[in-house]
Parts: C-alpha cells; structure tokens; sequence
C-alpha cells in the first residue's frame, strides 16, 4: 500500500506539520501495526510524548489510523482503509497478534456481520486472533 503523507493530511483538512508528517511515514513503512512505545522510540528526539499522543488521537478520530490494542494491553496503531471517515471506522477486518514477534497484522479478511442484541448499538467490533504469524512459522520450520 502506498501512503503519501502529505496527501492524506491534505485530504483531512490537517494542517501540514513536520511533526505529523514524521508519524505517518513512520507507520507506513510497514504493513504490521507499530506500537505505541515503539512509536516513542522511534521518534523521541524528534517528537515529545505529549504531541506524539495528540497526533496519534487525532489520526485516530478523523479516520486515518486505527487502534488495536495487542494481548499485553499495549496500543497499536495501522493505517486505516480508505473507507473510514471522521468517527466512522470501516475497519472490519481481522487482526492477528503473534504470540512470538508481538506483532500485530491487519488480515485481508472481513468480520462477519455480528447481529447485536435489540438495544444495543455497538459503534465498532474488534476482532484479534492470536498465534504464530508466517514469518514465524516460517522461521521454526527452518531450525
Ligand atoms: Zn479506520
Ligand atoms: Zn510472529
Ligand atoms: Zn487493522
């Protein structure tokens, strides 16, 4: 998937700041979510925690990423479809966090409609499958 940062600010009526253009390309360059902490890591001479947090909040309510919270609790962030709005998440796919590198993936495959009980609306359902992801598989296979 090809991310151009400056467009996709553009697309949401952000202003263009160096800041926010450092995150995005920072979560572009790989197809597995990025962790929070690994975020700080990355960009902590750059970027305070303070801003980075408020950058991360606002990608994440106009549309641009999704969270997903991994098995230790700790907060991911993708790229979202280009069908998710501001407050409207389209990200009905599953996510797979492995036991083994800690990483999460955005799957190429759709949640099935889930019929919610008559009172209760739910704005976003998260599907996580835990396990062994490719490379990892791939790795023990060779030892
Ligand atoms: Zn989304
Ligand atoms: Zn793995
Ligand atoms: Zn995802």
């Amino acid at each position: 998937m090809h991310i151009d940062p400056v467009n996709i600010l553009k697309d949401h009526d952000l202003k263009h700041t160096k800041q926010r253009v450092r995150v995005l390309e920072e979560i572009a360059l790989d197809t597995v979510a990025i962790s929070q902490p690994e975020l700080e890591k990355k960009l902590g001479k750059e970027i305070d925690r303070v801003t980075l947090y408020r950058i991360l909040n606002t990608y994440e309510d106009k549309g641009i990423l999704h969270r997903i919270m991994d098995m230790n609790g700790t907060a991911n962030y993708a790229i979202c479809s280009s069908s998710c709005t501001e407050h409207h998440h389209h990200d009905e796919h599953v996510h797979f966090n492995c036991s083994n590198c800690q990483k999460i993936y955005c799957l190429d495959v759709k949640i099935p409609n889930i019929k919610m009980p008559p009172g209760f609306t739910a704005s976003s359902i998260n599907t996580t499958a835990y396990g062994i992801c490719e490379k990892c598989s791939a790795g023990m296979k060779a030892d």
